[in-house]
């Protein structure tokens, strides 16, 4: 799983482009500050997508002691390797945000 810091090393900014090859249209009446506003909106939206699980081999892949959660459901890996529901309130879908994991951290 990728790791903040890779994260933003793959899309740290450059003159209007984001490292992972990103484009940001501007011209001489484009204020820097919109252009750095879309270029964080983009590096987060990334980032989610990032830490986002849809299969059951991904979920499978995470390391004991990671947090997942989709919607209300929020569910840690054991030692086991057995997802344990710390607060169950429902999927809302088959994607689960890993929140946390051993060696990568929190989000
Ligand atoms: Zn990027």
């Amino acid at each position: 799983m990728t790791t903040l810091e890779q994260h933003l090393a793959a899309h740290e900014y450059t003159f209007g482009a984001c490292g992972c090859g990103q484009e940001f249209e501007y011209d001489s009446r484009t204020l820097l500050s919109t252009i750095r506003d879309a270029h964080r909106a983009h590096v987060a939206a990334t980032w989610r997508e990032a830490r986002t699980v849809r299969t059951a081999e991904e979920l499978d892949a995470l390391p004991a002691g990671s947090a997942i959660r989709s919607g209300e459901c929020l569910m840690v890996m054991d030692r086991d390797k057995m997802w344990v529901p710390v607060w169950n309130g429902g999927p809302t879908s088959d994607a689960f945000l890993v929140l946390w994991t051993p060696e990568g951290g929190a989000v």
